[in-house]
């Protein structure tokens, strides 16, 4: 009688947790950091490693990961697709390449598992796949999870919501390492995007990417970008704003992935009492 009553409870803590997650049930808070099953999707890549370790740190359970077939995982436990990790985890962390990106959405809405994403070189129809699992799976998908960044975000709305574009010409330089496969960078792009917010513009109307050539003159209102490679630099980013007679300037450096790794796990953390809906970092940080 008594074994029949605890399954019946398990049975029913089953019942909310799941149709939490599906928006069925209120939003209740079903794990802590501890019982929270997180899976890291590129577990062998620059950030993959990063995350394993923040991931432990956080006090959450590593249940394993994906990688392109060939790579040396370090001794990760391996599934045998996104599929597979998916059913086997609450939330996946993902940090791979744009190519996986409308795979993941299908394999992780279908699994009803959350999505941290930070992917970069996405397409438009990576950002329509992703629109749509975050009608049906919680979901964060921001090109850098640092709080630095998130804040010049946040500053660059406002600076240029402030200085008018017929005056003030906004370019976005960025660097990062050599072996970066997209250009101009997540980060730049957001930053772009939060000029052209600011301004009351979409960003693919004014948006100029590496000049060369015969280019004629600036226009008013662009927002140029240039892309720097080389080294190991982890990711540095500059917002100039410059007029006749001034010039204001934004920069973030980062010294270490660690930034973009805690920050990660953080919203991991954050995503997992949510409802299905498509969040940011914003939100995250409480900005
Ligand atoms: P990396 O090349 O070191 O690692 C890529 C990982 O993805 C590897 O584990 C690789 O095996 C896996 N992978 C690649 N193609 C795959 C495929 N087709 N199927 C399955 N797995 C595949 O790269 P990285 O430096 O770790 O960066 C990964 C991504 O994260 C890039 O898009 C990068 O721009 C982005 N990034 C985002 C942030 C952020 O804060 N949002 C920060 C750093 C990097």
């Amino acid at each position: 009688m008594m074994t029949n009553g605890l399954a019946l409870c398990a049975v029913f803590v089953h019942y909310l947790t799941k149709t939490s997650r599906l928006g069925i049930a209120p939003d209740i808070a079903y794990k802590t950091p501890m019982t929270l099953k997180i899976g890291i999707a590129g577990i062998s890549g620059r950030m993959g490693q990063m995350l394993t370790e923040e991931v432990v740190a956080a006090g959450a359970t590593l249940v394993g990961g994906v990688c392109r077939p060939g790579d040396d995982a370090k001794g990760a436990t391996l599934f045998a697709d996104i599929a597979a990790l998916a059913a086997a985890c609450d939330l996946v962390i993902d940090f791979t390449h744009a190519s996986t990106v409308i795979p993941h959405a299908t394999a992780l809405t279908h699994a009803g598992t959350s999505w941290v994403l930070g992917t970069t070189g996405l397409s438009a129809a990576d950002e329509a796949a992703i629109a749509a699992a975050g009608t049906k799976i919680p979901v964060i998908a921001a090109p850098n999870f640092s709080p630095g960044v998130n804040l010049m975000f946040a500053l660059a709305e406002r600076m240029a919501a402030a200085l008018p574009a017929n005056a003030y010409d906004a370019e976005i330089l960025e660097m990062h390492h050599r072996q970066k496969v997209d250009a101009p960078s997540g980060t730049a792009l957001g930053l772009g995007r939060a000029v052209a917010a600011g301004r009351g513009v979409d960003l693919k109307d004014v948006i100029v990417s590496g000049r060369d050539g015969h280019t004629g003159p600036r226009k008013d209102g662009e927002i140029g970008f240039a892309t720097l490679r080389g080294g190991q630099i982890v990711g540095s980013h500059s917002l100039l704003f410059t007029a006749g007679s001034e010039q204001i300037t934004l920069t973030h450096h980062a010294f270490d992935r660690r930034a973009f790794a805690t920050g990660a796990v953080r919203a991991a953390l954050w995503l997992a009492d949510k409802k299905p809906g498509l969040y940011n970092m914003k939100q995250v940080l409480g900005m």
